[in-house]
């Protein structure tokens, strides 16, 4: 595996093998690689023949000075496992390599980017559209990989790429979690064990909902029945959205960690 840390650099990677009518898979990430990341890369290695993983803490999609500040960063670590999936390019830019002086233009996603995440953090997919679409541009992938964890950010994505016409196939994988059901998130690491505990309500919420959906009840009442039994934890939002389907969506807070997940409704 090649890092590489300018746009010139992953333009001159990839002009060979673009040449050659190879197929680029691209994973856009923000890195402290966990399973679900991991995922990502081993269905891009298994449908592409070089997969181009972008690893960027990207400012302006924090809302908050200290939730960006204490992002967990690990790049040597990332390495290490990108480079065990069989990763061939890994994109690590500096933020002055995406964001130079005087850069002043972003793709706002409308409609979708308002509710739910967008409206627990303004600004939030106006800025993950900007630089998703700064990695298409750069990277040109013939398909870009996406965790449906993110729900939300698949759909806006989505909505982006088709409105801009942009020449890439959005590809989502299932949610990766860990055994007792939490959705791995690179911001578990800040949970305690108590706090793990408490924030196992997210999961277990989401699925009663799904449940009671499925046996006809209101999925959203369902969820917010178990989350209410947790006093330690607090709700942002727990709702039904059109998510590519509908999707019953939660965000908690357990202390001073902001977690997300939702399921698919079926009947
Ligand atoms: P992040 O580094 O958190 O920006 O995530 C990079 C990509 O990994 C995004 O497409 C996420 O949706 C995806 N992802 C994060 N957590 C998971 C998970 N538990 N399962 C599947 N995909 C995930």
């Amino acid at each position: 595996m090649t890092t590489v840390r300018t746009v010139a650099d992953v333009r001159e990677a990839l002009a060979g093998p673009r040449g050659h009518g190879e197929r680029i898979g691209l994973v856009p990430t923000m890195g402290a690689f966990h399973a679900g990341h991991l995922a990502l890369m081993r269905a891009a290695r298994e449908a592409s023949d070089v997969v181009v993983v972008s690893l960027f803490v990207n400012p302006s999609q924090f809302t908050s000075a200290d939730d960006l500040a204490r992002y967990p960063r690990d790049e040597a670590q990332d390495v290490l496992a990108a480079d065990a999936e069989g990763v061939d390019l890994l994109f690590a830019p500096m933020v002055e390599e995406l964001y130079p002086d005087g850069f002043d233009t972003s793709v706002d996603p409308g409609e979708l980017a308002t509710a739910l995440e967008g409206a627990a953090r303004p600004g939030h997919f106006r800025a993950v559209a900007t630089v998703c679409t700064k990695l298409f541009s750069i990277v040109q992938p013939h398909v870009a990989w996406f965790g449906q964890k993110d729900a939300q950010q698949v759909a806006v994505i989505r909505r982006v790429v088709a409105d801009l016409n942009l020449p890439l196939e959005i590809v989502a994988i299932p949610t990766v979690r860990d055994d007792d059901g939490l959705a791995l998130s690179s911001r578990n690491a800040f949970l305690s064990p108590a706090e793990r505990a408490v924030a196992l309500a997210l999961p277990r919420a989401l699925e009663a909902g799904a449940k009671a959906h499925r046996l006809g009840d209101d999925p959203t009442a369902a969820a917010r029945r178990v989350l209410g039994a947790e006093p330690s934890l607090a709700v942002d939002y727990v709702n039904v959205a059109d998510l590519d389907g509908p999707t019953l969506v939660g965000a908690v807070r357990v202390g001073t960690t902001r977690l997300i997940d939702n399921v698919r409704l079926t009947r």
